[in-house]
């Protein structure tokens, strides 16, 4: 069985330098995952030189993990999206998620980027009665603007409701990012990490872990998780999501993209001869116990007779209230990140947004995902997490052996199913040789 996502065994990457001189740049994006890919498309064809430094490989972290769908039909987002913010902003919210596939869409096929993409029905299911309810107020509310839904039933899982809408798609993630990066011609550096970030007079000076420097005027953070806490408090702004996923020889007529209404998350589709089922989800400072969670995927992957050729995991970052982090922090230093387990959606569309942040031309949607947007959920949740921080960091010390993220001093765990040492706090992680290979550590450790 192989331990890594069925995307990464789909493509051989192109590879681009590492960082080796001083640079000086109008703006650097830190980060190649779907966001600063996006991002630095965007900007091409403006008159600014832009700059990426990704620290591995482009694509290779959250994003070459995901279950690869592009759908506006998100679990219970909607539902929570609609109790906290009202049903403008779940309207302009689903809007945005409608534009983000389309314009994906049309840059695929502008480019010719053959990445898999097809139209498939997107499914919310629940075998939960309380949830019915809910489920069916979702099904109202698009009804009543004009969104197709209608309710559906399927063999695979055990289901009570089920509603289904059909203008979504799937691709393949990482086959998408790589086109992408194909079309850009401004500077992008691999195996290149930020390390420190200082604001001097009207730039900013970012040292790499090779101890070069970049100076420049615009920052856009598109590294997932900041590695830089203070002042932005990232770890009070949300929690981590981990989930498990596999992928098995599959064969179907017709292509599936399903999703459970809530956690326990189970989410499934298919891909080419293969059925990729995602399953076990928790917060990372619930439940650090990886190989018990693999039993569980596995026994309920065998369950339905199929056998598991990839096996891995991935995890994300969910916001206080639910909406996505996009747009200006402070000063010259932007940021695209909060995607609650929907980035391909909206890390596409942080790229279009930050262009027109920086352009400073309007974007109907800079408002919502303001960053630094203050309401009752952010107050009060920043409390719950600060609280949940200081007690997985507490928990951390419980396990062994005792090797510390370099980000905030969590005891990491080792993972024996993907050798790898994941960090419960924050969600980082290193390969069994230390290397980092997810944020927010931008460090090695030494093993
Ligand atoms: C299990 C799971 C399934 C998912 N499935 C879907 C799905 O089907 N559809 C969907 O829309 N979304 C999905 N998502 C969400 C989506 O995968 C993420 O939201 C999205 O990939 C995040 O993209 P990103 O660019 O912000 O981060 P990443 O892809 O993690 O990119 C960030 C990059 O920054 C680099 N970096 C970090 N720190 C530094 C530094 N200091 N210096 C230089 N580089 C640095 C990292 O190496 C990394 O490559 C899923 C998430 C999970 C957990």
């Amino acid at each position: 069985m192989k331990k890594i996502s069925i995307w990464e065994d789909s493509i051989k990457l192109d590879s681009y330098n590492k960082l080796n001189h001083n640079i000086k740049t109008d703006i650097l994006i830190i980060g190649g995952g779907i966001t600063g890919i996006s991002t630095m498309y965007y900007l091409e064809e403006t008159k600014y030189k832009v700059t990426l430094v990704e620290q591995n490989k482009i694509g290779m972290a959250t994003t070459s993990k995901s279950t690869g769908k592009l759908t506006y039909m998100q679990n219970d987002l909607l539902y929570k999206i609609k109790k906290i913010h009202g049903d403008k902003v779940l309207l302009d919210y689903i809007n945005s998620q409608k534009d983000a596939i389309k314009m994906t869409k049309e840059i695929v096929k502008k480019l010719d980027i053959d990445c898999n993409l097809e139209k498939v029905s997107s499914e919310i299911f629940t075998n939960k009665d309380n949830e019915i309810p809910k489920l069916k107020e979702i099904e109202e509310f698009l009804i009543n603007n004009n969104i197709k839904v209608s309710s559906s039933k399927n063999n695979i899982v055990n289901s009570k409701y089920i509603i289904k809408a059909n203008d979504t798609y799937i691709y393949n993630p990482l086959k998408f990012i790589n086109g992408l990066t194909k079309n850009i011609k401004n500077n992008i550096y691999e195996n290149t990490s930020i390390i420190k970030i200082t604001k001097e007079h009207d730039y900013y000076k970012c040292i790499t872990n090779d101890n070069k420097e970049i100076k420049t005027k615009y920052i856009v953070l598109a590294s997932h998780y900041p590695y830089f806490n203070i002042p932005y408090m990232f770890p009070i702004k949300g929690y981590i999501e981990k989930s498990y996923l596999s992928a098995s020889p599959y064969k179907s007529k017709n292509n599936i993209s399903l999703i459970s209404y809530s956690n326990p998350f189970i989410s499934i589709r298919t891909y080419e001869n293969y059925l990729i089922y995602l399953s076990n989800s928790h917060s990372t400072n619930k439940s650090i116990n990886d190989n018990k969670n693999y039993q569980e995927l596995i026994k309920k992957i065998n369950n339905l007779k199929l056998n598991p050729e990839y096996l891995w995991s991935n995890s994300d970052i969910i916001t206080n209230d639910y909406l996505p982090y996009i747009g200006v922090l402070k000063d010259n230093i932007i940021i695209g990140t909060g995607y609650n387990t929907w980035g391909l959606t909206n890390g596409f569309l942080a790229g279009s947004i930050i262009k027109d942040i920086i352009l400073k031309k309007d974007n109907k949607y800079i408002n919502l995902f303001n960053p630094n947007r203050i309401n009752i959920n952010t107050i009060t949740k920043s409390i719950t997490n600060g609280y949940k921080n200081i007690d997985s960091f507490i928990k951390s010390y419980k396990e062994k052996p005792k090797i510390k993220c370099p980000h905030m001093g969590c005891n990491l765990i080792y993972n024996d199913i993907e050798n790898t040492w994941d960090c419960p706090c924050h969600g980082s992680r290193f390969n069994e040789h230390g290397k980092s290979i997810s944020s927010p550590a931008n460090k090695d450790i030494d093993i």
